[in-house]
């Protein structure tokens, strides 16, 4: 077993990809934060599009979407609003094929959907979720009240629509022959012949060259011959693989999904013990209730867990994100606010291959 205990923060897809290798692994991820999520843009589009608005990444003190339009809150106080209809066009292609809005394998879900301003809408999924929001509330870390019937059905409701539009997407998809694999209701026999005759050549046709690959980096990790690299485009492999390994097609999430971490689309927002609004009592700069940085407070600050996994922005790039395995709580406040762009999220944990086991053995 990992001597690591790490919480990760993560969009729903990156969740499931945490969740396949808690699934096909050892894995040193403990506590699953998962955030909701209802598109994500290319960061170098993202630059071009600004700039349509003589804006530059430099200019934005915070980014927030909401109500048909992306909000961009400027240094200089003014804010500038970009309709969606218009930012569509750089929404990456993976999202197009995305069903979950509330990464439902996560112990906790956490967005602004359904809340207040300055509160988050908290969904607990686990009996470990449910011990760490109780404990984060017993040591007033956090405070929480039920989120009313019209929160709750306006959650419902987002989430059902989210996954309506891109069910459709996903059929016309595989009308024109190309596949969506984790979509695919198979019987987890099945996904095991499957896995057990995949290689990298499968990943790459059936996920990364038809624009399914959500670029999280848990095949890059996975790879016991460390024959992946994943740069800000998609993952790449040098050299030949061994005949009887499948880990990096076992593990993405854009492959099949074993039944226990699946949801048939029936359950708008998946699985749940109990859905609440919550603010901090500890920090304020987050993006809505400053919630997963408080959590993470709570976790390190208690031991639960040795590390948490986070998403920061580069101090050159403006809002350029990048992930970091940090133990420090200044360096988690840090990394509070959305960035609306992606990364490769398990890139830190490269370093920790060494206890990276069973993954073959897992998936035969
Ligand atoms: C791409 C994206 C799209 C989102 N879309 C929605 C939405 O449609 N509806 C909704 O209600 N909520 C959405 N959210 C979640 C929302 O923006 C907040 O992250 C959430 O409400 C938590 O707020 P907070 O104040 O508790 O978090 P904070 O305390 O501010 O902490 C935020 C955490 O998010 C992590 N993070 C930031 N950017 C990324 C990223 N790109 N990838 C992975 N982790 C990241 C950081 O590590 C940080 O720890 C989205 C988040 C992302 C990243
Ligand atoms: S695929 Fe896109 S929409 Fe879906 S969770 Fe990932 S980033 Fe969000
Ligand atoms: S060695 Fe295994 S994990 Fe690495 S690329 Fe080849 S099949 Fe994928
Ligand atoms: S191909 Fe690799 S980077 Fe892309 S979604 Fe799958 S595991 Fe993630």
């Amino acid at each position: 077993m990992s001597e690591h205990k790490i919480a990760l923060v993560g969009t729903p897809c990156e969740i499931m990809a945490a969740s396949k290798l808690q699934y096909y692994t050892d894995s040193p991820i403990d506590v699953k934060l998962g955030l909701f999520c209802m598109e994500n843009f290319s960061y170098k589009y993202f630059v071009n599009l600004l700039k349509e608005y003589d804006l530059t990444m430099d200019d934005i003190e915070k980014f927030r979407i909401e109500k048909g339009f992306v909000f961009l809150l400027l240094k200089t106080k003014e804010t500038v609003k970009i309709p969606l209809s218009v930012a569509k066009r750089i929404i990456r292609k993976n999202c197009n094929i995305c069903v979950e809005l509330t990464s439902e394998t996560s112990d906790i879900s956490i967005g602004s959907i359904g809340s207040d301003d300055g509160w988050s809408t908290l969904i607990v999924r686990t009996e470990k979720g449910e011990e760490i929001v109780n404990g984060a509330i017993e040591q007033r870390f956090i405070e929480a009240k039920a989120l009313t019937d019209s929160q709750f059905e306006l959650l419902n409701r987002i989430a059902e629509s989210k996954t309506r539009k891109n069910i459709e997407t996903i059929e016309r998809r595989e009308f024109l022959a190309r596949p969506v694999l984790y979509q695919r209701q198979k019987s987890d026999d099945s996904i095991s012949n499957e896995v057990s005759e995949a290689s990298f050549l499968d990943l790459r046709s059936n996920v990364i060259d038809v624009g399914a690959c959500v670029l999280c980096g848990a095949c890059e990790y996975a790879c016991p011959d460390n024959l992946i690299t994943i740069d800000d485009t998609k993952p790449r492999r040098k050299g030949e693989c061994p005949e009887d390994c499948h880990a990096c097609f076992a593990v993405c999430p854009r492959t099949f999904i074993p039944e226990a971490l699946r949801n048939d689309n029936s359950k708008p927002i998946g699985n749940f013990k109990k859905v609440l609004t919550v603010k901090s009592l500890k920090h304020t700069q987050g993006q809505d209730g400053s919630i997963v940085t408080t959590i993470l407070d709570y976790l390190l600050d208690n031991e639960i867990v040795t590390d948490a996994l986070i998403v920061d922005k580069e101090d050159h790039l403006a809002w350029k994100p990048y992930a970091k395995l940090t133990n420090a709580i200044d360096e988690v406040v840090k990394s509070g606010g959305t960035k609306y762009s992606v990364c490769p999220v398990f890139k830190p944990l490269n370093d920790l291959k060494d206890e990276v086991q069973n993954i073959n053995e897992g998936a035969n």
